[in-house]
């Protein structure tokens, strides 16, 4: 097998996982390329010949992973995402194991799932449209905001950031968003409104149950508490229930579609995957591309179809293996 290993550790924490990970490919008589990107790289050249690789290998955090992944869509290349950000959501969504011969294991096995991937529009405040694919999730509101107050400490802080963010503004406004979903009409009062592709947030927690990365649909989320304090009841919800199959999400509503038109009652702050937007937005467009990506799974995976025999097998033989 010929693996193409693309690296953006540029931005995460320095770790040398990844070059273990080769290192098992290599043990197994594999071929190996890594290519090593700098401080500011641009797809093209970043995934130039991924086509001859048997394997190509998406080595970053979430924001690089996203670049990463909208550059390979609807190409014929099989990817695995290894998790070496400081925030690898999309990654903790797919599910697999994170361990760096597990996921080598993984990519020779070759069990893999076609993943949507989302894309946003929107007009900027000076006429223009902008688009942008995402992985994870995007939106308008509450959400943004604090994505707004915790980008300055995020890369340090992680997620607490997010958390401290939510306690210094208790009183969001409360929006109308008008939303067209394939053709429905929804209205709704909230702090925000997200559209998810996966909905995984920090600490593993689902936001909805049932949100899949493979069933060509977007989730629109309306959170419909009226202040941070009310936040922090689906929250703790998230932390007793992070599938939310048990409990369920109080003061969270969500729809599923292929393409949402939002409209906000007032101008709105927001976010891409966890990047905040500059300026406010009166709403946006959003659909998902279905099946866009040809991901690894592995037997952890909940997008694994292989029969329970098989996992079992391969749960065994990672036992034996003193580090996985
Ligand atoms: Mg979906």
């Amino acid at each position: 097998m010929r693996t193409l290993i693309i690296h953006a550790g540029a931005t995460g924490y320095a770790s040398d996982a990844v070059f273990q990970f080769q290192r098992y490919l290599l043990e197994a008589g594999d071929e190996c390329l890594l290519r090593q990107l700098g401080e500011t790289w641009d797809e093209r050249a970043a995934l130039a010949g991924a086509e001859d690789f048997d394997l190509v290998v998406l080595s970053g955090g979430d924001y690089e992973i996203t670049r990463l992944l909208a550059a390979v869509s609807g190409r014929d290349i099989t990817v695995c995402v290894f998790p070496s950000g400081p925030v690898n959501l999309f990654f903790s969504g797919l599910g697999n194991a994170a361990e760096p011969f597990a996921l080598a294991y993984a990519c020779r096995r070759g069990r893999t799932v076609s993943a949507d991937l989302g894309e946003i529009a929107w007009a900027n405040e000076r006429g223009g449209v902008e688009r942008r694919n995402f992985s994870l999730m995007a939106g308008t509101g509450f959400d943004a905001e604090l994505m707004r107050a915790g980008a300055s400490n995020r890369h340090a802080m992680g997620q607490m950031a997010y958390f401290m963010a939510a306690l210094a503004n208790p009183q969001p406004p409360v929006v109308r968003f008008s939303i067209e979903l394939d053709g429905e009409h929804i209205e709704r009062d909230g702090i925000a409104c997200l559209v998810a592709n996966t909905a995984m947030i920090q600490g593993d927690i689902e936001i909805v149950p049932d949100c899949r990365l493979d069933d060509g649909l977007l989730d629109v989320i309306v959170l419909e508490t009226p202040d941070a304090v009310g936040l922090l009841k689906p929250v703790l919800f998230g932390f007793l229930d992070p599938s939310g199959k048990n409990l369920g999400r109080p003061q969270i509503e969500s729809f599923k579609g292929r393409h949402a038109l939002v409209r906000a009652s007032m101008p709105v702050p927001m976010q891409v995957d966890g990047e905040p937007i500059e300026g406010e937005v009166a709403g946006f467009e959003a659909l998902i591309h279905p099946g866009a990506v040809r991901l690894v799974v592995d037997t952890l995976s909940p997008y694994f179809d292989g029969t329970e025999d098989e996992g079992a097998e391969e749960r065994a033989r990672l036992k034996r293996f003193p580090d996985a």
